[in-house]
């Protein structure tokens, strides 16, 4: 439960990752100001919900304006938090992509919602749908990708007509208080969404006084969130980790696969829930992709010299590096080799890693077990079909996998036997696809609650009540056949 030592006026020293130096401080919401704006957005939430879909579309139009004139200072802010890295420049223009979608699929989610006709059970009974938002939603996001990981869960949780407390990681606090100059802007929204900061336990008091949590971050910190959470009697939605696998088959592309998979595996440094993590292929191809892979992963630069070049960045959590460095050194010990990268730089004070590929790798391995968020490339052989889904299914995760085969109905007879949410064929990468579309569920640790993506998602801030009404006689104690019995 959330510590009531939570002192005011603490301030936390925030590193840059490009440096290794604090360049900022953070103050940290002590308990009693987590409380004072649940309380406002609480109280500013009826007037919020009552606009209804369309009126609420109307506020997010014009926040959809101010957010497109800062959006380069937006992704400038993601850059310095993260390090820098493409994607992070396009945040702000990926934040206006959020928005507008939504400003498409919310009033189509609603309608889709709407029920209303008789009841097939009771004959005499009309059933009329309505949808009530959970009046406080916390959303608990990480350091990487900060501003979109946030923003997945607390646009559509504005547009379904909740009010929003954001507590983003300590660790990339730049880009929200950014992003909140342009709430400012617009003061119904800024009404109901506020945000706070600080370390977890800031985290464990905004689930002290929401109605619902979204949670994104990793599978320890998940289960304290899902534990505070059932303590509370709330609902909370967990979007964890991934230990997301690769199937390349022997009648793939070798060069496509090569490319897609070195893509996926070191796009953002590595540092994405649903990066490639460990492939497999076989083993009459692997000496070939092997080949073709630690070509490619050795013509990839670090943008050490300039954030806005080169193709990856630095490890945007100093304690992340030291995880990945684990894994390798893990994996050296127990007799894989590798082939490109393998050693932690400090350029600058930045921590980068170079694509690392390694093969000769075992599933008794950290690196082919724990989620590593870095950019390594594991490569193993498999003998037949059966081998390759065993050991892709061999994980206590099941968010993302891929398969690359000769082509496409080989690939989906594969990705069909394994046990993860998004299944990507012929190509990695693949999640942001299912915006505006439907979402999926994760498997195992990876996840909990409904999806985050597509339109149903706006559901898990809804309530659905049902308005009943006898439109035929009542029903007498008596001689009671409303329930359709015919004993
Ligand atoms: P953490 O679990 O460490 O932190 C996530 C958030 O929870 C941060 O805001 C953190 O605060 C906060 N927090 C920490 N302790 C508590 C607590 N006891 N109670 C409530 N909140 C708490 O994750 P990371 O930030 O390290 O993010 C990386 C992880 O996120 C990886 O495992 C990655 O796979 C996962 N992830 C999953 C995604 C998905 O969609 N499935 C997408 C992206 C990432 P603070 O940082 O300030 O300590």
């Amino acid at each position: 439960m959330a510590s009531a030592a939570i002192a005011q006026e603490v301030m936390l020293e925030i590193r840059n990752p490009r440096t290794g130096q604090p360049d900022r401080t953070l103050a940290v919401s002590s308990r009693a100001e987590v409380a004072e704006k649940a309380a406002q957005l609480r109280s500013a939430q009826p007037a919020w919900e009552a606009l209804g879909v369309g009126g609420r579309c109307a506020v997010m139009a014009r926040w959809l304006g101010a957010v497109k004139t800062r959006a380069q200072d937006i992704g400038e802010a993601d850059a310095v938090d993260t390090g820098g890295c493409h994607t992070s420049y396009l945040q702000g223009f990926i934040t206006c992509g959020n928005i507008g979608g939504w400003l498409e699929d919310a009033p189509k989610a609603f309608e889709a919602l709407k029920w209303q006709g008789m009841s097939t059970s009771m004959p005499t009974v009309a059933i009329e749908s309505q949808v009530v938002a959970y009046p406080l939603v916390g959303v608990i996001s990480p350091w990487n990708a900060p501003l979109m990981l946030a923003l997945l869960d607390a646009v559509p949780a504005l547009f379904a007509g909740s009010a929003v407390l954001l507590k983003p990681s300590e660790v990339t606090p730049r880009v929200i208080d950014t992003l909140f100059e342009t709430v400012r802007e617009v003061p119904e929204l800024a009404a109901v969404f506020d945000y706070v900061t600080g370390p977890g336990e800031v985290g464990q008091a905004v689930i002290a006084e929401a109605d619902t949590i979204c949670f994104t971050g990793s599978v320890p910190t998940g289960r304290k969130v899902a534990v505070a959470c059932a303590e509370r009697l709330i609902p909370c939605n967990l979007e964890l980790g991934g230990k997301d696998p690769c199937v390349v088959t022997e009648t793939a592309d070798l060069e496509r696969a090569a490319t897609a998979v070195l893509r996926g595996a070191v796009y953002a440094t590595g540092q994405v829930c649903y990066s490639v993590e460990r492939v497999y292929v076989h083993e009459s191809v692997h000496d070939a992709f092997v080949e073709k892979l630690v070509e490619k992963a050795k013509a990839v630069r670090l943008n050490a010299d300039n954030p806005r070049a080169g193709h990856i960045g630095p490890f945007t959590f100093a304690p992340q590096a030291e995880i990945v460095r684990r894994h390798i050194e893990d994996a050296r010990a127990k007799g894989a080799k590798v082939l490109t990268g393998g050693e932690i730089e400090d350029i600058g004070g930045g921590l980068y890693l170079r694509p690392t590929v390694l093969t000769g790798v075992t599933h008794d391995m950290l690196i082919m077990q724990d989620e590593t968020f870095g950019p390594c490339i594991p490569v193993m052989a498999y003998k037949d079909t059966e081998e390759a889904i065993r050991l892709a299914n061999d994980t206590q995760f099941g968010l993302t996998a891929s398969v690359i085969a000769g082509d496409v109905e080989e690939a989906k007879a594969i990705g069909r036997r394994i046990n993860a949410g998004g299944i990507f064929l012929q190509d990695t990468f693949l999640t942001f696809a299912k915006l505006g579309t439907f979402g999926s569920d994760s498997f195992g640790w990876s996840g909990y609650g409904a999806p985050r993506i597509g339109p149903e998602s706006l559901r898990r801030f809804l309530r659905r009540k049902s308005l009943l009404t006898q439109t035929g006689p009542v029903a007498d104690i008596q001689n009671d056949h409303h329930l359709g019995a015919t004993a």
